[in-house]
């Protein structure tokens, strides 16, 4: 049994077979494009959302215990 793997890239939706060298990404500029989005997109997240959501947390916290 040799089923052969194929999943959409996850930039271009293209479907790659599990034996492309850049799976699950159809070509290394998708991987690249992909990996370029992710970090700019965690960086934001860490500098803006992560603060604000530690601030209404604590926020909560207050409320309970008073
Ligand atoms: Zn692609």
């Amino acid at each position: 049994m040799s089923k052969t793997l194929i999943v959409p890239c996850p930039t271009c939706k293209t479907l790659v077979e599990r034996n492309n060298e850049n799976f699950p990404f159809c070509s290394a500029r998708c991987k690249g494009i992909d990996l370029g989005n992710w970090a700019s997109d965690s960086y934001s997240i860490k500098g803006e959302s992560a603060m604000s959501l530690d601030n209404l947390e604590m926020d909560d916290e207050y409320k309970n215990i008073h």
